[in-house]
This record gives C-alpha cells, structure tokens and sequence, in this order.
C-alpha cells in the first residue's frame, strides 16, 4: 500500500523541531510589538494582478515562481509569494493610511508559496515574518527596522550573520543611471536572456550570480556616483543611525531590488552559515508602490525575514534554544478511581493556569513515569486506592526525587506555590 507524502519541495513541521519554529516567529515578532507594529493577516491569495503591479512584471517571482489558478468562478488568482503588495492592499483598503496616525506599522507572519526549483533553504512553501511601515519618508523609520531585524536575530543567538546595506536612489536620479548602466551593458557579452533583462530590468543584471558575468561588471557605472543630494544625504543619516545604534553593516553596492518603485534604502541580512541560499531576510523602502496598485503617494519601508532558513541558521552556529517545556506536571493514576480524581486535579490545575498532562489509557506505573520523565515536567502526581482512601496525592519533585503526600484539596496551591 502506497502512502501520500507531502508535495515537492514542502515539508511538515513536527514535534519537537516544530517548537523552535513557533520560537523563532516569536523572536521576530516580539521587538515589532514591542516598537508599535500592529499585527495584520491577508488571505493566502489574492488577484494575480496585485501581484503582476505589485511585485513587477519583470521579476522572478511573477514570471517564474508564481502559482496561479483559475477559479471555478473565473477569478485570476495567485498564492501569495510574498508579504508586502498584499499588506499594503490591505492597509489601502481599510483606509489605515487616513486614520491620521503615520506611519502605519503592521507586522505579519505566514506561509508563502513559490515554484523554484527545491534545494536546501529553498522551498516551494516556506514561512515569513514581516514588517511594513506605510506612509512616512523619514530615515529613523528605515533605520528602526533594520535594527529590529538586527535585535530579533542576536535575541535568537544568532551571531554569523551581515547586513548589506545599499541605496537605490530615487525617481530624480535613478533613471540617469538605469540609462547609463544599460548603455554600459548592451556592450557586453552576453545571453539573450541577459540581453532582453538589461532592457526590463537593468539593475536586476547586477546581482547575476555567474563568475563570466560578475567579471565583466567590474567596470559598470555606480549607482553611488550618480545619487541625488537628497538621496545622498538620506542613506548618510540611515548610516549615521545604524552606527549610532551600534549595528554593523557593509555597504554593498551591488545589491540591488530591480524593480522600479524600489527606492532609496535596500538591505540584506545574509547567513555565513547557509552555503548558496544564505540570505535569510531582504527589505528596504518602496516610495512607488502604493501608486503602483492605485492607492495615493506613500512612501514606505519593509522587510521580511525567512523563518525556514533563520531555523537553518541556528542549526549552523549550533545553536539550541532555551525553550521550557510545555508542561509542569504530569499526573500518574493507578486505578480507576484514582483517574477519575486526578483527571479532575488536572482539569483544575489547567484552569489555574498551571500547565498539565496525563497518562491516558491506564498504563502501569513504570511505562506512566516514563512518560512523565519525557515530558519534561517539574512535577508527578501519583495516587492510587490507599491514597485516595486518605484524600491525599503522592507529589513526586522530579528532579530532586523528593515524594510527600499532599492533601487533595491542598495540590493546586501547592503546586502553585512551588512552581512560583
Ligand atoms: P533568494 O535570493 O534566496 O531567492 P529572495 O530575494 O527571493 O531570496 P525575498 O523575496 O527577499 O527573497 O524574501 C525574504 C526572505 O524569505 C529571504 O531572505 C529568505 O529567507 C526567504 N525566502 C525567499 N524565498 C524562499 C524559498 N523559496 N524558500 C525558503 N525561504 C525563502
Ligand atoms: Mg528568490
């Protein structure tokens, strides 16, 4: 007999692995709470063409990667492949922008869908949290974010990871060097898919990853060189702040989101850990969005961090959170009787707050104590016809060994006081 398995390029999060993946989205997404982001959550599809406008025509992402179908209504729609056209249709549409309170900062977190071909930290479903703050030019904001990225991963331990920090310019100065860079790039040689990239989406011909490539762009013109003042004297300051706040970063003038209304601010967080999928979070400022999908000038910044390859690199440094185990004490009946009364104990203790587990399907006392051991709790309760005849518990500290009868009406405030 044959047995499904999950679809190429998905896996299944389980127990125990599965504990450090809720760990790590609690790790992004507690300095977000903690600095005004409110949390949003968008269908898992939308019209694919939020995505066409949203993401661009020209990527990856919307000429390759997307999964669309076709609704029984004949709706077009897509997966979502990523956070930011959705959260910002969102925000659009539920007039958050005129609430009179900018910027907007929303975070979210979620499973994303991608047709790539799968390797190691490439998935065709992977998990993103993500951040976006709507509506404000102000290079504070752009800094905020990358230090909360910075802030959530050193929270994980994690230590071997860079930030790559670029700016894009902006619609005074960027298309004087999209021209002079395809001017540049037409006189090289290269494949007709090259080719036909250079008239789309030039700056996307930067981050080619082949070495025949790289090595005829040494001299390609800088953006650098052809930055505005203003632009000049906004990525100084986003600078001047990162380094204030003490985050180290590279200036990477290679880095580049090609897509148009991608302005000023870009940045990468990249795992030294990962071999070729090493980039672990991306984001930067995207002034030309909202107009892009039909909403009014918002100038706004993002990231999204992938929990999939942050799991990745915690694995890489070796890293093992600290997560405490779920539950506290595990309550061992020995008889009939004695489940009944202790399963009742246990339903009170839950609803103390106190966290607790049972051994179901009458098992003895030895496989029972087994399973308390793995259960990580701090305490056992066992009681069998000779205690119940006495209304007491045995109360087992499972660490020190230490076993004493407590009364039954006294458990829970013992166990609440001894569990602090
Ligand atoms: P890459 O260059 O590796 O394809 P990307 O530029 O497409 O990354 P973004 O769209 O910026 O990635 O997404 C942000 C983050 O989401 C990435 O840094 C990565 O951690 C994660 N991510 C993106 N695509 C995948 C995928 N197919 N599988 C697992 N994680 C992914
Ligand atoms: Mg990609």
């Amino acid at each position: 007999m044959s047995t499904f398995q999950a679809p190429k390029g998905t896996y299944d999060l389980t127990p125990p692995r599965s504990a450090t993946f809720l760990a790590v989205r609690e790790a992004i997404a507690a300095p977000l709470r903690d600095s005004g982001y409110g949390y949003i959550e968008t269908p898992g599809f939308e019209n694919v063409e939020l995505f066409a406008r949203g993401v661009g025509e020209s990527t990856d992402i919307v000429t390759k990667e997307m999964y669309t179908l076709t609704t029984k209504g004949g709706d077009q729609l897509a997966l979502r492949p990523e956070g930011t056209a959705s959260v910002l249709r969102a925000a659009l549409e539920a007039n958050l922008h005129k609430a009179g309170n900018l910027p907007v900062k929303l975070w979210y977190s979620g499973s994303y869908y991608r047709y790539e071909r799968p390797q190691a930290g490439r998935y065709r479903h992977f998990s993103q949290v993500g951040a976006e703050a709507i509506g404000t030019e102000d290079p504070v904001l752009d800094a905020e974010l990358i230090i909360l990225a910075d802030q959530a991963y050193r929270s994980l331990g994690l230590r071997q990871f860079r930030i790559l920090l670029n700016s894009l310019g902006d619609k005074e100065c960027r298309p004087v060097y999209r021209e002079a860079l395809q001017t540049f790039l037409r006189d090289l040689d290269l494949d007709e898919e090259t080719r036909r990239r250079i008239e789309i989406n030039p700056l996307r011909v930067l981050d080619d990853k082949r070495a025949d490539v790289q090595k005829q762009l040494t001299d390609a013109p800088k953006l650098r060189d052809y930055l505005c003042d203003a632009c000049k004297a906004y990525h100084e300051e986003v600078r001047a702040l990162l380094t204030a706040a003490g985050v180290v970063y590279e200036d990477d003038e290679k880095l580049v989101r090609g897509l148009d209304y991608y302005t000023r601010t870009t940045f990468e967080f990249v795992h030294d850990g990962l071999g070729s999928q090493s980039a672990v979070g991306g984001g930067g400022r995207y002034d030309g969005l909202s107009e892009m999908i039909g909403g009014p000038e918002l100038p706004s910044v993002g990231w999204a961090l992938g929990v999939d390859r942050t799991v990745l690199a915690l694995e890489a440094e070796g890293i093992e959170l600290d997560l405490p185990y779920a539950t506290s004490v595990y309550a061992v009946p020995l008889g009939e009787e004695a489940r009944r009364v202790l399963f009742g104990v246990v339903t009170g203790l839950r609803r103390a707050g106190i966290a607790a587990d049972f051994a179901f399907g009458g098992r003895g006392l030895k496989g029972a104590m087994k399973s308390a051991n793995r259960s990580g709790a701090r305490y056992a309760l066992v009681a069998g016809e000779r205690d119940l005849a006495e209304s007491v518990v045995q109360l087992k500290d499972m660490e020190s060994g230490e076993q004493s009868a407590v009364p039954l009406t006294e458990v829970a405030a013992e166990l609440a006081k001894r569990l602090g």
